[in-house]
């Protein structure tokens, strides 16, 4: 057997979660994206009709298309879908809520919609393809490009940059990473660990755009992300609890349990750094990207940390069937 032709516990191949074939530049990250949302999608057994896939506007909103063909999806208005998606939360909390963004669907005519997302912690995997380049409209810097950075006509841009991680954490996110296109390894335990989780999971994955912004004097080049990304974390597994056996001296690893009972067993790869820890964690953040790197990993997640013992469910909110906290407190009042 082919390895995509090997069925999963609930009879699919890895075929099966795919969707049309995509129609990005050659080379675009954001195809590394989606194939990271397959294979995730696939490893977790679930079935395509259980997903409901939505975006906004710009090539990584186009995305969609191109994974889960038997799942639902809409593609939304500009910068309006966790609102979009919020509505289906409410009509129908069965389903796993997956946002597919982009730096300009997001951090700029979507801030808003992206921040009460987060505020709110609507139960929904929040991915955002960010490359800090408007690719559709041919080149122009988003809301995400640094300051510093190079276009490929040579403007350099001359404002400061959102940070999409920093604003998720300071609005009390409770679950926030980043990665990189490039690094599969990464993206596949990330988002898995996503579904996992009960609430707004929020991944910034840096997703070069080939065509306009991989260039010297761009820092969103594959050269630039490559050299200057540095994971602060590992997720080494994902199983339930009884299948954690390796014992690991304290210190050294985080475990964290998952609304669904899955657990995140952490690996810190930076010796001061507490991922469950919110100001913590955005300080080291800060301080590393004043250096000049690009922190990636799971970042921050809400959460008792240590020993697997004394990890604890954070949320007294009720799951749905999915294992996902419900929407917000105020849906119960709306049934
Ligand atoms: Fe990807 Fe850039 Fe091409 Fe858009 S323009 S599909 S972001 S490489």
């Amino acid at each position: 057997h082919h390895p995509s032709l090997t069925r999963n516990k609930v009879g699919y191949t890895r075929r099966d979660y795919e969707g049309k074939v995509s129609t990005l530049c050659a080379g675009c990250g954001h195809d590394s994206i989606s194939a990271a949302i397959i294979q995730a999608c696939w490893e977790l057994d679930i079935e395509p009709h259980r997903v409901a896939k939505l975006s906004g506007i710009g090539c990584s909103s186009k995305t969609p298309d191109y994974f889960l063909g038997a799942s639902h999806g809409f593609n939304t208005v500009h910068g309006r879908m966790p609102s979009v998606l919020t509505g289906a939360n409410l009509a129908n909390r069965d389903l796993l809520y997956l946002g597919v963004s982009g730096d300009g669907d997001s951090a700029s005519i979507g801030l808003g919609q992206f921040a009460h997302a987060m505020r709110r912690n609507v139960n929904m995997v929040y991915i955002v393809e960010n490359n800090g380049v408007y690719g559709l409209t041919k080149g122009q810097f988003s809301a995400t490009a640094d300051k510093g950075s190079q276009s490929k006509k040579g403007v350099v841009n001359a404002d400061s940059p959102v940070d999409l991680v920093g604003l998720a954490m300071q609005l009390g996110a409770s679950f926030v990473a980043r990665s990189f296109s490039g690094d599969k390894a990464q993206m596949v335990p990330l988002i898995k660990a996503a579904i996992g989780h009960g609430g707004a999971a929020f991944i910034d994955i840096i997703s070069p755009c080939v065509t306009f912004n991989n260039h010297a004097g761009s820092t969103r080049s594959y050269d630039w992300v490559r050299e200057h990304n540095e994971a602060v974390s590992r997720i080494d597994f994902i199983s339930s609890r009884d299948e954690i056996t390796a014992t690991i001296a304290p210190g050294e690893v985080v475990d964290v349990e998952q609304h669904d009972g899955t657990v995140l067993r952490l690996r810190k790869l930076h010796a001061d750094y507490d991922p469950s820890d919110r100001v913590a964690a955005m300080s080291h953040m800060h301080a590393r990207a004043a250096e000049g790197e690009l922190l990636t990993g799971l970042l921050y997640i809400e959460g008792e940390a240590g020993d697997l013992h004394a990890a604890q469910h954070t949320s007294a909110r009720p799951l749905n069937s999915l294992g996902k906290a419900d929407l917000c407190p105020g849906a119960a009042a709306l049934d």
